[in-house]
């Protein structure tokens, strides 16, 4: 046999071959049904954490898990059919699915957690998974020796205790004085409206451990807590709402808690509001401020209800706003 015909040889046996097999897998795929060739689907998402550098600074994004509101009837100074066409724009519904974000700064020397996300205050409803999420993230509740408020609602001060116990052990719990003075004193509850009510009761169960270990300090008003992070009043969604500003190696990131709930609808309407304001004039007013001075400053900007990570710089769009989230980047 010349090297010709052995090669032609070889080449029809390798046909007949792939054409056996090719029948074998047709007969496998006409006996076997296909719902057992594939596992389960998963539906789990990836860990819930995202990482930025921030000059020295490390700067984790947490979720503490999403919860979906009826937000066309929670929305203020605007009507449910207004809500509802702009979110339509964004193809999403009023029963808005909200990320709850909370964020971890490592600067150095300290390992800051700005927000503690719902703990149970949801229940069934979402949210709880901060602690998951940080443990993902390569960190222990122990590691973390300050805990920083925007505000006490229950989506941001949930996460302080599990079952009465202290979930930060080591940290001490920092929050401004109005904000204290407002939640902690339960004589306020009687004169609040009726949708605050509850919070009183909250704040006095979730903070119990760390005020009987003398572990709450307050600030006034605008304060440097420590190099590179300082707090900035924002009073109105409640009386002692607060920025924390994170600055290291001339980059800014400002974490705005509860400065707006819905970027779909209030970053072009800055004036509209939420039931849980306790303050909704204030509350819109320090939206419009904080939305000019960040699209004029420039800096990053982290929001608690923005989709997570929930970080993105603010920019002018007609005669409102406009939200730009940040490019996915690793950190390095
Ligand atoms: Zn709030």
């Amino acid at each position: 046999m010349n090297p010709v015909s052995i090669f032609k040889t070889i080449r029809s046996r390798a046909m007949l071959l792939s054409q056996l097999s090719a029948l074998a897998i047709g007969s496998t795929l006409l006996t076997t049904p296909s719902a057992q060739a594939v596992p389960p689907q998963v539906k789990t998402q990836a860990p819930g954490y995202y990482r930025m550098m921030l000059g020295d600074f490390e700067i984790t994004a947490l979720l503490d898990g999403t919860v979906t509101l009826p937000i066309h009837t929670l929305l203020t100074n605007t009507t449910p059919a207004e809500v509802e066409k702009r979110l339509a724009g964004e193809f999403l519904k009023p029963q808005l699915e909200t990320s709850i974000n909370a964020y971890l700064i490592h600067t150095g020397s300290r390992l800051i957690l700005v927000d503690t996300g719902a703990g149970v205050f949801f229940g069934e409803k979402g949210g709880g998974q901060l602690l998951t999420s940080l443990k993902a993230a390569g960190y222990q509740p122990e590691d973390i020796d300050t805990v920083l408020l925007t505000h006490i609602h229950g989506d941001h001060s949930g996460g302080l205790t599990l079952s009465g116990e202290a979930s930060f052990p080591n940290a001490t719990v920092y929050v401004d004085q109005h904000e204290a003075d407002f939640w902690l004193n339960p004589a306020n509850e009687a004169s609040a409206a009726a949708n605050q009510k509850a919070g009183f009761a909250t704040a006095a169960t979730l903070f119990a451990p760390y005020l009987a270990a003398g572990k709450v300090k307050t600030f006034q008003g605008n304060t440097q807590l420590f190099p590179g992070i300082r707090t900035v009043s924002s009073y109105g969604h409640t009386p002692g709402h607060s920025f924390y500003a994170i600055e290291s190696q001339g980059q800014q990131l400002q974490l705005w808690g509860d400065l707006l709930h819905v970027k779909d609808v209030q970053f072009a309407s800055p004036s509209v509001t939420i039931r849980f304001d306790v303050d909704s004039p204030a509350a819109a007013q320090q939206r419009q401020k904080a939305f000019a001075n960040a699209a004029k400053q420039g800096y990053w900007v982290g929001a608690a209800h923005i989709s997570f990570p929930g970080i993105g710089h603010v920019r002018k769009s007609g005669n409102g706003y406009a939200w730009v989230p940040a490019n996915y980047s690793l950190p390095r």
